[in-house]
């Protein structure tokens, strides 16, 4: 049976990787796995849409239950992925995308080395404080924190298979759009289905 390719989308916060995953999801018959959260919901967020919004407490009830395919505390709260959703996908032929950190990143590049890894990164330094900034929702000291952390983030990007600058929008879905394009021309094991599939008519 034909199995979903998992791809990761990691980048620093506000570098507009949610926006680039929401517009593929859209665009592209993929499934876009949302997260359990500790973090309050910002506004227009909505439940189960945006994240599933929980408590520390519930969150490492799962977790002990060994619910995640990854976890990681991000800014003081927890995030994971949820395991049996992006399984059950997977096995049903559909591609997967996780927007998760770089420490979730870490995990699954570790258990899931199938997976594709794709970096997105900021036209500049000054941009992502812009877009950090206009979102209204950070401190002038979280901002500053995000910035900090962007550039440590950036220092993983060997650990990724590829890497998109979102300086237009539409440029990097497309891009994106071409990476999954591309992963599914690959020479590798879903293919042989087909192989056999000749062998069995000649
Ligand atoms: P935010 O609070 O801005 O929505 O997300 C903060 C960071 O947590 C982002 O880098 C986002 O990609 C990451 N994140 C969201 N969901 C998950 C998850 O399930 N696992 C991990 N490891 N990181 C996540």
């Amino acid at each position: 049976m034909y199995k979903g390719l998992l791809f990761v989308v990691s980048g620093p916060s506000g570098a507009g990787k949610g926006t680039i995953c929401r517009r593929l999801s859209e665009k592209l018959d993929i499934h876009l796995s949302v997260s359990m959260t500790t973090r309050a919901p910002r506004p227009g967020e909505t439940e189960g849409e945006s994240y599933y919004f929980t408590t520390e407490e519930a969150f490492k009830e799962e977790l002990a239950k060994d619910g995640f395919l990854e976890y990681a505390q991000v800014y003081g709260n927890y995030y994971g992925t949820p395991k049996d959703k992006v399984k059950e996908q997977l096995d049903m032929g559909k591609d997967v995308v996780l927007e998760i950190d770089i420490q979730g990143a870490m995990q699954i590049r570790k258990n899931y080395p199938a997976g594709k890894f794709i970096f997105i990164l900021p036209p500049s330094m000054a941009e992502l404080r812009k877009r950090i900034t206009g979102r209204g929702s950070e401190t002038e000291e979280s901002i500053n924190l995000r910035m900090r952390e962007a550039l440590k983030e950036v220092a993983y990007i060997d650990k990724y298979d590829y890497c998109v600058v979102n300086g237009e929008l539409d440029e990097a879905v497309n891009r994106v759009e071409a990476i999954i394009t591309a992963e599914h021309s690959r020479v590798s094991e879903n293919i042989y289905e087909l192989i056999q599939q000749y062998k069995d008519e000649v």
